[in-house]
């Protein structure tokens, strides 16, 4: 339509705001990925299992073992702005769960074929409900909740064409789920890839469990090579670990932060971490780190962005120098230091 003819102003559709909120919701199987992992563990699931074909185009299938939703209450999950996470304003500035704005699953069902399969703690069998029909039937299934997306983006082929191939996005949806299996090393996780096994990491509990997690999926190597970090700024604590300066890549892609378990991709804790390293790598070396940040979720703005990859702070110097200083005492700190070099 060109953009001078005359139209009458309408509502769009409830279908069509849906497709178009989806546009920023979800950009490609890894995005569903990452949403339905989000809920999960806002489930309180201990063991995630995913399942997927065609690098996740045909298939996605996430499934947990977490509190269940309720039968009556299956319909309203898959609706816009529907969520069980907050209920006012004052509950949005403190929320600590993963999910909160309650698109991703209306958005997802927008572009796909979705099943909601769950059973909730207590009842004696499980329901699933059809995301296109709407049609609710009983099923077996024992406590959690499991979501099955088939066709991502039939119904709009626009967006279909960009996925690439079935590898590639495979291997976003590992790297979807890599950055939640860092930051919970007490739940656990499974990827099947055509019916094949290419992902597990196993429960760690304890204090160690951080440590070996950071093993099982940045590799021995990632431990072996970098130094513990434990810093602590009043409102503000950083754990995690510190690449060696020997230990950096030519791709930034071993550095991970996260903010109260979440992960995020921020300009502020990114500098602040590229500062530290400042002095000791020199050239486009890319450092190595996995930063585990707690700070007063009060201090913390998680609703800037749709998927709530970027964060706002309240305080972005002090962020900033929390970060480089945390790292900074690390790679200061002599050798033994690093926890796995000490005696168990
Ligand atoms: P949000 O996570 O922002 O609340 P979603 O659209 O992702 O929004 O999910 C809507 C609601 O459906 C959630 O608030 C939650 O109550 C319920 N839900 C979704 N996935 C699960 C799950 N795996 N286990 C239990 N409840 C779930
Ligand atoms: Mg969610």
């Amino acid at each position: 339509t060109p953009a001078s003819a005359r139209r009458p102003i309408r509502e769009l559709p409830d279908e069509l705001i849906s497709q178009i909120a989806a546009g920023e919701v979800v950009e490609r199987p890894a995005s569903v990925v990452r949403e339905l992992v989000d809920n999960a563990m806002d489930a309180g699931a201990r063991s995630i299992t995913l399942r997927l074909m065609g690098g996740g185009t045909r298939l996605i299938s996430v499934e947990d073992d977490g509190g269940g939703i309720a039968p009556d209450e299956l319909a309203t999950a898959l609706k816009r702005h529907a969520t069980s996470k907050i209920g006012n304003l004052d509950e949005l500035e403190s929320v600590m769960t993963m999910g909160f704005r309650g698109e991703a699953l209306a958005a997802i069902n927008s572009v796909s074929e979705l099943t909601l399969l769950s059973r909730m703690d207590g009842q004696p069998n499980a329901f699933a409900l059809d995301g296109r029909t709407g049609e609710i039937c009983p099923a077996a299934r024992a406590v959690g909740t499991t979501v099955e997306v088939k066709e991502l983006f039939f119904s709009t082929p626009a967006r279909r064409k960009f996925l690439k191939s079935d590898s590639t996005e495979l291997a976003h949806c590992i790297e979807a789920v890599r950055r939640h299996a860092l930051a919970r090393p007490d739940v656990g996780f499974a990827i099947w890839h055509e019916g094949k096994l290419v992902e597990q990491w196993r429960v760690h509990p304890g204090a160690a469990g951080l440590e070996q997690r950071l093993a099982d999926v940045l590799g021995e190597e990632f431990v072996a090579q970098s130094i513990a970090v434990a810093y602590n700024a009043g409102p503000l604590k950083v754990i995690g670990r510190a690449g060696l300066p020997d230990a950096a890549r030519s791709r930034p892609d071993h550095q991970f932060a996260y903010v109260n378990g979440r992960f995020v991709r921020d300009k502020v804790v990114m500098h602040g971490a590229r500062s530290a390293y400042e002095d000791v790598l020199h050239g486009h070396k890319q450092p190595a780190y996995a930063l585990f940040m707690e700070i007063d979720p009060t201090l913390v703005d998680v609703n800037v962005h749709p998927t709530k990859i970027e964060v706002r702070f309240r305080d972005s110097r002090a962020v900033h120098q929390a970060v480089r200083h945390a790292l900074e005492n690390a790679l200061a700190a002599p050798r033994s230091q690093n926890l796995s070099d000490m005696p168990p």
